[in-house]
């Protein structure tokens, strides 16, 4: 597992995005991890909110993923969304489950999306819950999951690979998982009800979880996600070092600005 910084690209308009770079190596897979930086929503969730299920001017959100899309896709590429409801349902989707942004709120209840179909776009959103880019180097198929603290509890970053496993034939050598910028263990401090959640790991998640000064606990949620991924067989992790509440210039957050904020989108596509 490689704590890293992710590279920062920034296209027309000032859309900035993250990337991981041993993903942006492979020719034919694109992946972004938004910012909240180059879209038009106002304030308080400038600029680039991609959250359809925020309060926002619908207009705003539709233009803002288009945004994204030319910036870090180069097109208008169909889109396959999340409905997330912090559960370890992970899906298969297709061209199918393709659907305009304006009606991305009637997408199917889950928290993973899987595809081996070329020129689609899966797509999980966040303001600090963690976002996992998973690619199979080998069967060349990939997956996007969303990973907040309940998710992680239930597993389903392995349930995310699992789904692989058993649609594609995926090996887990072959993965590359990609944990994109998310709330860190300096700003999730939390009550026992994380770290008991959490106690079905046993002690290989206990060096990510830390007593705080003021009784709380600190929980990096990243590196849990990552480690998880690592005991089940996945060979290549890299875990973004940015901090979505500490850099309030570059990322919406949840502990920071509450359900007025907007979200990021974690995105990634075969070609
Ligand atoms: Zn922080």
């Amino acid at each position: 597992m490689h704590l890293i910084p992710f590279s920062e690209v920034s296209a027309e308009n000032g859309v900035t995005f993250l990337v991981c770079p041993a993903l942006s190596e492979i020719k034919n897979l694109r992946h972004c991890f938004s910012t909240r930086i180059g879209g038009v929503s106002k304030p308080p969730r400038d600029s680039l909110n991609l959250g359809h299920a925020e309060q926002d001017e619908a207009g705003n959100v539709a233009e803002n993923y288009r945004r994204i899309l030319k910036a870090a896709f180069s097109k208008d590429a169909p889109i396959a969304f999340t409905k997330q409801i912090h559960k370890d349902f992970v899906r298969l989707a297709d061209t199918s489950d393709c659907l305009p942004v304006e009606q991305a709120f009637t997408a199917q209840e889950c928290d993973g999306l899987i595809t081996d179909t070329k020129n689609i776009v899966l797509s999980g959103y966040f303001a600090d819950c963690v976002p996992i880019l998973l690619y199979d180097t080998a069967k060349h198929a990939c997956g996007v999951v969303h990973a907040g603290w309940r998710g992680t509890a239930m597993a389903i970053a392995q349930k995310g690979v699992a789904a692989m496993q058993a649609n594609f034939g995926t090996n887990l050598a072959d993965i590359i998982a990609a944990i994109g910028p998310s709330i860190g263990p300096c700003c999730f401090l939390c009550h026992d009800d994380v770290t008991t959640a959490m106690e079905v790991f046993g002690p290989l998640v206990k060096p990510f979880i830390k007593k705080a000064d003021d009784g709380r606990f600190s929980v990096d949620l990243k590196q849990i996600n990552g480690t998880l991924l690592a005991n089940c067989g996945v060979s290549e992790i890299y875990v973004c070092e940015s901090c979505t509440c500490c850099d309030k210039r570059r990322f919406f957050s949840h502990r920071r600005q509450g359900p007025s904020r907007g979200a990021m989108t974690a995105m990634i596509e075969l070609l």
